[in-house]
């Protein structure tokens, strides 16, 4: 096999708590993660001519090594030790610096379909433990289900939650950079952590559980996504949170006929990248 055709899949939080600020620079979080059905399309060969090719193609996002999917090639091209080289053409689909973990996603895709192309036989495990060094996010979407993600991200659990949900993902067109967004978080002594079940049996039990420490920062420096949340209400939600660090709000909607209508009435703005959407 020289080739492969990959998709590589957005994700929401129905909830990231942010506990403390580590020694580090970085944040220990509590999330709960969620695959949805908005997808990147990735083509990955082996090449004989040697060095990494990336070609996205997408305002905001580097072709070369500033890639995140050309990163995961080159560990895992250094790793096979073979000779040759990779090509990889993304169709972007996901937003960009969205809060949708796109860039995470194309890194993941890339990490697994490489460890095929190239027969390394790397576990889930060690495909994650590569993945965590180069994004926070990459080791959910190895992980591939629904998942309560503690630590930067790299520590993972199975939750449950009801199959394909309706959603509305609504996006103002403004990037917000993550980096900028937890520099500027105020952390709050937090009393207590309670811990998160990992059983939802219905909307209405994902809807207890909603929230997003990162609201605090992303909202007041970009009002429109209360405005958004406000139109998405409006529009029948059951409830709107804003996805990771933003802007990008999502809906929760009981059925698809729901979700249609309301991405109808939201699209009508004009300027905002709506789409309904589905869990995965
Ligand atoms: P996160 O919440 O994980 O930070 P995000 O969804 O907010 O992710 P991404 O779309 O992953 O943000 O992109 C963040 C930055 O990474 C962008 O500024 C972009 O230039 C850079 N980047 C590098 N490679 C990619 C890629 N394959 N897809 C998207 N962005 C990429």
């Amino acid at each position: 096999m020289r080739s492969i055709e990959l998709t590589a899949p957005a994700k929401i939080n129905f909830r990231l708590d942010v506990l403390r600020r580590r020694p580090d620079g970085y944040h220990d979080l509590r999330m709960i993660m969620q695959r949805i059905d908005l997808c990147d399309r990735l083509s990955i060969a082996l090449t004989d001519e040697p060095g990494i090719r990336v070609t996205c193609g997408r305002e905001g996002v580097p072709d070369g090594p500033g890639n995140i999917a050309w990163r995961a090639a080159s560990v895992l091209l250094e790793l096979s030790g073979k000779p040759g080289g990779v090509g990889i053409d993304i169709v972007k689909n996901i937003p960009v610096a969205a809060g949708l973990g796109g860039g995470s996603s194309d890194c993941a895709t890339v990490l697994a379909g490489l460890n095929d192309l190239l027969e390394l036989g790397l576990s889930s495990e060690m495909l994650m433990e590569i993945g965590v060094g180069l994004g926070a996010d990459v080791p959910f979407f190895l992980y591939g289900q629904t998942a309560i993600a503690e630590g930067i991200g790299e520590r993972l659990s199975p939750v449950t939650v009801p199959a394909g949900i309706w959603l509305v993902l609504v996006n103002p067109n403004v990037p917000v950079s993550t980096a900028w967004v937890y520099q500027n978080l105020q952390l709050t002594k937090r009393d207590e952590e309670p811990i998160l079940p990992c059983f939802y049996g219905s909307i209405n039990d994902i809807c207890t559980v909603l929230g997003n420490d990162l609201e605090s920062v992303t909202i007041p420096r970009y009002p429109v996504i209360a405005e958004i949340k406000k139109r998405l209400l409006g529009a029948g939600a059951r409830a709107a949170l804003m996805s990771g660090s933003g802007p990008t709000v999502f809906g929760i909607f009981d059925d698809e006929a729901a979700a249609r209508a309301a991405s109808g009435i939201l699209a009508e703005n004009g300027q905002w990248f709506v789409v309904p959407t589905r869990t995965l």
